[in-house]
């Protein structure tokens, strides 16, 4: 069967059922997924050296033949030393490996074996040159020829899939493959000097014997740059593309700003607006008012009072006759908006709905028939707000919180749905202004710093792990004062279940330390009506302790909870443990946050969390974290998931999103679409936009 770029991982060469499951959790379905599973390194072995010509402290590669081995264990219990003589043309050479028991099942005699490590002086022996846990490949006979005398690409393992069968298959799958269509228009390639794209992604899988080896361990290879390039040059050219459709758009609404607005907004606003609250409001409003359909993000630092905005909109266009949806990505946050907004308008005329996974089927079929009919009214949800039998009689604005939970695949597809509503995209991941202008490049940018007056600083403090019990104490006095608290405990995607245990056992175990206290337990597994009922339970103040797992970090609001501890503070980037700060410290008294340091944390943790000490700016902690931890690096839904791209690097490579953003959407303003590539592409776009539009 003829290979293409769509077809699935399960027909290329070396992958039956059991690995085609593990690429597709690593979430590699296709072909091309795989071919932009790149290296993350390379080796030399363009040159190998002969062991008599070996040079002490240097770094060299040897090929060679197993000659013997042996084990030695060492009177200090468990010591394990294996090593491994080498013998290449008579001459030998030493490799010891310290602590690798397995070793000994890896290297037998007679086997061809590939050495690369530095060169040590071996003094108490006839053979003369040793390494010291060199890194080492043995080599079947039918791959020598790919293994040797080049440069060697370096995989991640994926779960049990080892970096050298990835190679393998890979290597066999670039020869297997027959042409790659080109993504980039000829004009673009030839004025950037970039390759053709099946050259490029051959050449990173397996270079050729001239590339610089330190072009390719920094990813700045031309063959690189091309592919980074094309990837930001296609999401930038998806938004500039959209964004001209959506200004051409004439959005077919005339609202007016009554009084009657007015007064309701005065009647249920507890507080005086901040003053950025009342520009970004003003923004809006301004949106709203225009014939063109709103674009726009609002980013605001946690407990900056986001929500108020969202409220205060949403009242405007159901005053103007109007459907309201307001989007959050979890259950939990969906239902404290439902509950909270419920409230504030109870003895107002507003149509408030819930629509969520776990609506029962009932009640979902007769939201869904009062959505048809079109009645002015706010739909307070998760996702389950978009699936596609759920159709709006009148929609016309879209709010959807916390957004930096979706991927940029998914972005792009939200913000395609609704082709004459306003869009109001909020977040409290704030990044930085330049950063924003290009990932954001589609959406205008309204920005809140500032938190509303009275608030008490968060005092924050780094707490070590033998500490933990002085803390404990510390917590019981303030549970007895009647303040009430969270302990957080991180959460790793791969493993759900064992960190549900994690945390279970940890609850028992809390439990019987604050025996005197009501606890909860609450985390991703819980239904919702389960975790409503928790957090409701704790706004009550009946639960006074709260263990969660991560799941509170996004939105919870509740302004009696005074202090918040992370366990294991080490295995969450800045961003996020900021948003987890941001749960406490909403109320009028003083509230501390605690981030817990196991023992073995390493120095780098500890200088991530004491900058997060020392200030309670989140644009600034967004600028560290994403210097020091790349958005690359968040594992899971972590803070910087929205940013991940499938080569780029947006930090290291911002100067290439820069360029990748100015072409795009000179591309569009020239309507410049007569390259086959970019006709390809374009039609591609407006597939996807009809997939997920809704009227
Ligand atoms: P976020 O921006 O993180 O989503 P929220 O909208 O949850 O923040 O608001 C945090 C808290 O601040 C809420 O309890 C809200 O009622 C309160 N709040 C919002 N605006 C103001 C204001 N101008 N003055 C006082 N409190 C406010
Ligand atoms: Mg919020």
């Amino acid at each position: 069967m003829r290979l293409k770029l769509s077809s699935s991982v399960k027909y290329i060469k070396g992958i039956g059922p059991k690995r085609e499951r593990i690429f597709k959790k690593a979430g590699i379905n296709t072909v091309e997924d795989l071919l932009y599973y790149f290296p993350f390194r390379y080796e030399d072995r363009r040159k190998f050296h002969k062991i008599s010509e070996l040079v002490e402290n240097e770094k060299s590669a040897i090929v060679g033949e197993v000659f013997s081995k042996n084990r030695i264990i060492t009177p200090r219990r468990g010591f394990h030393i294996f090593q491994v003589v080498v013998s290449q043309n008579g001459e030998k050479l030493l490799c010891v490996w310290f602590n690798q028991p397995y070793l000994e099942n890896v290297f037998w005699r007679g086997k061809k074996v590939v050495l690369f490590g530095t060169v040590k002086k071996n003094p108490s022996s006839s053979v003369k040159w040793k390494m010291e846990n060199p890194e080492y490949e043995i080599i079947d006979l039918e791959e020598s020829s790919f293994l040797m005398g080049r440069i060697i690409p370096v995989y991640e393992r994926i779960y049990n899939i080892s970096g050298k069968a990835i190679r393998k298959i890979i290597y066999n799958l670039i020869n297997d493959i027959k042409d790659v269509y080109e993504n980039l228009p000829e004009s673009i390639r030839k004025k950037y000097n970039f390759p053709d794209r099946f050259i490029s992604l051959k050449q990173i899988h397996s270079p050729s014997t001239d590339c610089s080896i330190e072009e390719l361990n920094n990813f700045s290879s031309v063959h690189h740059r091309r592919v980074i390039f094309e990837e930001l040059f296609l999401f930038e050219l998806g938004l500039a593309y959209f964004r001209e459709k959506t200004s051409q758009f004439n959005k077919g609404r005339m609202y007016t700003f009554t009084e009657k607005i007015e007064s309701v907004w005065k009647k249920i606003l507890p507080f005086e607006l901040t003053e950025d609250q009342r520009k970004c409001l003003d923004e809006i409003k301004k949106d709203l008012l225009d014939s063109q359909p709103m674009r726009r993000l609002l980013q605001g630092e946690v407990g900056s009072g986001k929500t108020a905005i969202a409220l205060l909109t949403s009242i405007f266009v159901m005053e103007n006759g109007y459907q309201v949806a307001f989007m959050a990505p979890t259950e939990i946050l969906a239902g404290q908006h439902f509950l909270r907004i419920k409230e504030i308008l109870k003895d107002l005329p507003y149509r408030v709905l819930f629509l969520t996974g776990s609506t029962s089927r009932k009640e979902r079929e007769k939201i869904l028939k009062d959505l048809k009919e079109g009645r002015p009214s706010l739909v307070i949800g998760t996702h389950a707000l978009f699936q596609k039998d759920v159709v709006y009689g009148n929609l016309g604005y879209v709010i959807i919180d916390e957004q930096h939970r979706f991927g940029v695949a998914q972005r792009t597809t939200l913000y395609l749905k609704g082709k004459k509503t306003d869009l109001l995209v909020m977040t409290a991941t704030p990044i930085p202004r330049s950063l924003a202008l290009t990932i954001y490049s589609d959406l205008d940018l309204s920005t809140m710093r500032e938190l509303p007056r009275g608030r008490i600083p968060i005092k924050s403090h780094i707490i070590h792990e033998k500490n933990i019990d002085k803390l404990y104490s510390w917590i019981k006095e303030e549970l007895r004062n009647g303040n009430q608290g969270y302990i957080v405990f991180p959460l790793i995607e791969e493993s759900e279940k064992l960190d549900l245990k994690a945390a279970e056992i940890e609850y028992e175990n809390l439990s019987m330390l604050f025996k005197d206290f009501k606890l909860g337990l609450i985390h991703g597994r819980l239904t919702t009506r389960e975790r409503e009922r928790i957090m409701r339970n704790f706004e009550k103040g009946e639960i006074n302790l709260l263990v969660s797992t991560s799941i509170i970090e996004v939105g919870i609001d509740i302004s009696n909870a005074t202090f918040l501890v992370v366990e294991n503070a080490d295995r969450f980037g800045l961003a996020q443990l900021h948003q987890l700060r941001g749960r406490i410290g909403r109320g009028d008294k003083e509230s501390h946050c605690f981030f817990v340091l196991p023992k073995k944390a390493g120095q780098e943790a500890k200088r991530r969390i004491e900058a997060l000490i020392k200030t309670n700016d989140g644009f600034k902690i967004a600028e560290e974290d994403l210097i020091l931890r790349g958005p690359g690096q968040a594992f899971g839904t972590a803070q910087w998931g929205h940013l991940n791209f499938r080569v780029a690097d947006v930090v290291k490579d911002s100067g290439v999103l820069e360029i990748a953003k100015e072409e795009a959407f000179r591309v569009i303003k020239e309507k410049d679409f007569s390259s086959p590539e970019l006709k390809r592409y374009i039609e591609e776009l407006d597939r996807r936009e009809k997939e997920v539009s809704f009227s």
